[in-house]
C-alpha cells in the first residue's frame, strides 16, 4: 500500500495513513513531523517523509522534530524506528511525557474493548491494531517537553501547542495560525475504524482517558474556525 501526502497548505502535507494520519510540515530547509502512525506504518512515514522532502528543491530537508499530540501506540507506533535513521527531537506537552515515555499508560484495554468485540467494526479494528503493533512497546526515551500556550516556529511554520486533555492527560492540539490549519490529534476526528459515522466527531467513549474532559475540549475544538482541520483519525476538513 501507498499513501500520498496531500500538500492542505503551503508547506503542510496531510498523510491520512491506514488508520490512523500523520502531517509532514516543510520549510527552512527542514521537515517536522506531527505523530507518527504505528509500529507497522514505518515504511509509509517514511516514503511520505521522502515524498515531501523530493518536491522541497535539489537540497533534501532534514527530519529535524517529532511532535505529539499524545502517547498512543497509533501516534507515536514509529518513532524509535525512525530514529536508528534520522536524528531529531520529539517534543510532547510536560502532562503527556509519561505516557510517551510509557513510565504511565493511558491507552485503552483489552478489558475496554471486550464488551464491544461482537461488533464487527471492533473485531475489525482490533485485528488491524494488534498487527500493525499495537499491542508492542512502543515508548519513546528522551522526550522534550512543549509549553502548551508558548508559540515555536517548526520547519518555518509558527505552532501553537494548545492544551486539549481528556482522550489523555496531556492531549496537545497544534495550531498553525499563519496558514490556518489545526492538527487535532483525537481530540476531534472525523472517522474512525470502529465509527459508522463520517464528518466531524468525538472517538468512541471507551477510548478517552477522561470522558467528561475529552468532551469539554470536543465542544471547544469545534467551534474552531481553522479553514483546515487535520484530525488523527479520518479524512482532512477543508472549508
Ligand atoms: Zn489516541
Amino acid at each position: 500500500m501507498t499513501v500520498a501526502p496531500v500538500e492542505v497548505a503551503p508547506g503542510v502535507h496531510f498523510v491520512e495513513g491506514p488508520a490512523s494520519n500523520w502531517t509532514i510540515l516543510s520549510g527552512d530547509g527542514t521537515l517536522t513531523l506531527v505523530d507518527a502512525g504505528y509500529p507497522a506504518d514505518l515504511e509509509l512515514v517514511e516514503a511520505s517523509l521522502r515524498s515531501v522532502a523530493a518536491g522541497s528543491g535539489p537540497e533534501l530537508p532534514r527530519l529535524t522534530s517529532v511532535l505529539v499530540t499524545h502517547g498512543h501506540s497509533d501516534h507515536i507506533g514509529t518513532v524509535t524506528a525512525l530514529r536508528r535513521r534520522h536524528e531529531f527531537d520529539v517534543l510532547a506537552a510536560p502532562a503527556e511525557v509519561p505516557n510517551v515515555t510509557r513510565d504511565e499508560l493511558h491507552q485503552v484495554t483489552v478489558g475496554d474493548v471486550l464488551p464491544h468485540l461482537y461488533k464487527p467494526r471492533f473485531a475489525r479494528w482490533v485485528l488491524h491494531a494488534v498487527r500493525a503493533g499495537g499491542l508492542g512497546d512502543v515508548g519513546v526515551a528522551d522526550v522534550v517537553p512543549l509549553v502548551p500556550g508558548t508559540p515555536r516556529t517548526f520547519s518555518g511554520h509558527r505552532v501553537v501547542p494548545t492544551a486539549a486533555v481528556g482522550h489523555t492527560p496531556g492531549h496537545t492540539v497544534f495550531a498553525l495560525p499563519d496558514d490556518d490549519v489545526l492538527i487535532t490529534g483525537d481530540a476531534l476526528v472525523t472517522g474512525h475504524p470502529t465509527s459508522r459515522l463520517e464528518g466531524v466527531q468525538m472517538l468512541h467513549p471507551i477510548f478517552h482517558d477522561d470522558l467528561a474532559e475529552a468532551g469539554r475540549t470536543y465542544g471547544r475544538l469545534v467551534e474552531h474556525r481553522a479553514r483546515v482541520v487535520l484530525p488523527g483519525h479520518g479524512p482532512a476538513l477543508l472549508r
